[in-house]
């Protein structure tokens, strides 16, 4: 089994786009099912998993992509699903959706987290009832922002700031994070909002933008199972976790200084210690023996227990049809294809 999974979505145009090109041409040519390129970069070409254009709809991407990671997070597995883009290439429409409310399970535009959800939960019903009673499931949610290499909590309403803790048995955990329990895919997704509405004040009011830090939604599923024989309950643990990332646009270091350059060199670090990592496991599968350097950000780090291993990581490589964002769209391409 593949444990590593590229996707690519490309975003219908958008009229600022179509101002600046004077062109519906798209930058990314299309040579396969799965095969792109994009000749104004005279780039290579590249192939990933599944190739989504402007046409893919949320609930393809949420069959391709949420549906085995849930799956597999029953099972006991842990997963992650990043989505990697310029800022502006469609990560937040992917993850989140197109609106800012949940408007429930008949909302088109949803995304990938409530549609997880619904999928989730329902699975989870699904096993109870089968088991007969023997087994529960425990869901707790936790959601995080990485900004300068600092991990906030968006549940806690002070937004306190948080350590990353290692324990022999429990692995990499979040010291003193909030932690809710959810049983319905409502509730989840309020929780999520509420994160997320929080996220956005918080960064109104510092007078930055969301997109210079990475969120992390952290989903904990515990299964509970009592053995007919001893009657013990066996407790089976995954975590699952979506990640949208800062935006990958080249930040730039010249004429930056103070906050705003530590803020470009540490999203510069974050992403391409991600590219890193991604590529020493995709040796790893390959049979080559390579260290894995976690430790060099803080969302990897955090995320070291979710990717290698058995895990499930999944990839979105987001981007942006225009001729006038083709250089962003070839970069975001190279990195996605590191994990191929
Ligand atoms: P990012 O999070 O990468 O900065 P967004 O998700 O906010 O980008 O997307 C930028 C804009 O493009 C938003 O207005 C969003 O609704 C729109 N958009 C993104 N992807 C799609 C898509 N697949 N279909 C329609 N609109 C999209
Ligand atoms: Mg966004």
């Amino acid at each position: 089994m593949d444990n590593i999974q590229v996707f690519m979505r490309i975003r219908p145009l958008s009229e600022d786009e179509f101002r600046r090109d004077r062109t519906t041409e798209s930058a990314v040519r299309m040579l396969s099912e799965n095969t792109v390129s994009i000749p104004s970069q005279r780039t290579e070409n590249f192939t990933f998993d599944f190739v989504g254009n402007e046409d893919c709809t949320q609930q393809d991407v949420f069959e391709a992509v949420g549906k085995r990671a849930v799956e597999q997070c029953m099972q006991g597995y842990n997963g992650t699903i990043f989505a990697y883009g310029q800022t502006g290439s469609g990560k937040t429409f992917t993850m989140q959706g197109a609106r800012d409310e949940f408007t429930g399970p008949d909302d088109e535009l949803r995304g990938l987290i409530p549609r997880c959800f619904e999928y989730l939960f329902a699975r989870i019903a699904e096993e109870e009832a089968r088991s007969g009673g023997r087994v529960k499931y425990l869901c707790k949610a936790s959601y995080i922002e990485i900004y300068n290499e600092t991990i906030y909590d968006l549940l806690d309403p002070m937004m306190r700031t948080c350590a990353i803790r290692e324990d022999i048995k429990k692995g990499i955990f979040i010291d003193n994070v909030s932690e809710e329990t959810v049983q319905d895919p409502n509730e989840a997704y309020n929780i999520f909002m509420r994160g997320a509405h929080s996220r956005h004040v918080s960064a109104t009011s510092m007078n930055r933008e969301s997109s210079r830090s990475h969120s992390v939604l952290m989903l904990v599923i515990q299964s509970l199972t009592q053995t007919e024989d001893t009657g013990l309950t066996e407790i089976r643990e995954s975590t699952f976790n979506l990640v949208d990332l800062a935006g990958s646009e080249r930040q730039k270091l010249a004429n930056t200084s103070g906050l705003r350059l530590k803020e470009a060199a540490n999203i510069n670090k974050s992403l391409s210690t991600l590219g890193n990592v991604i590529n020493s496991l995709v040796d790893i599968g390959n049979g080559k023996s390579r260290h894995v350097n976690y430790r060099d950000s803080k969302l990897t780090f955090l995320l070291r227990d979710s990717l290698g291993g058995n895990s499930v990581t999944i990839i979105i490589a987001n981007v942006s049809p225009a001729v006038c964002n083709d250089a962003e769209t070839a970069s975001t391409l190279r990195f996605a294809q590191r994990a191929k």
